[in-house]
């Protein structure tokens, strides 16, 4: 399964691409081509449990207080 946070972008701000470049939305930083294979799961990659990112984020999402509408 791909990441979740794993986006493609054709661009940033103000910036146009002429084709999508793959984007971490935890980091908010483009990566390479390259990485953006590996965070597709590939070479037996499991971004739940190798991505120290994706669960350093996950944990954070699950501390945070869930708002109260009261
Ligand atoms: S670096 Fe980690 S959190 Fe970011 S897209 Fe890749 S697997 Fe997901």
């Amino acid at each position: 399964m791909t990441c979740p946070y794993l986006e493609y972008r054709r661009s940033d701000g103000d910036q146009e691409f002429d084709h999508e470049r793959p984007y971490c939305g935890v980091t908010e930083e483009f990566v390479s081509p390259m990485k953006a294979d590996i965070c597709n799961d590939r070479f037996q990659f499991d971004h739940e449990s190798d991505c120290e990112l994706y669960k350093d984020h996950v944990e954070r999402l699950a501390e945070e207080p869930v708002a109260d509408d009261d």
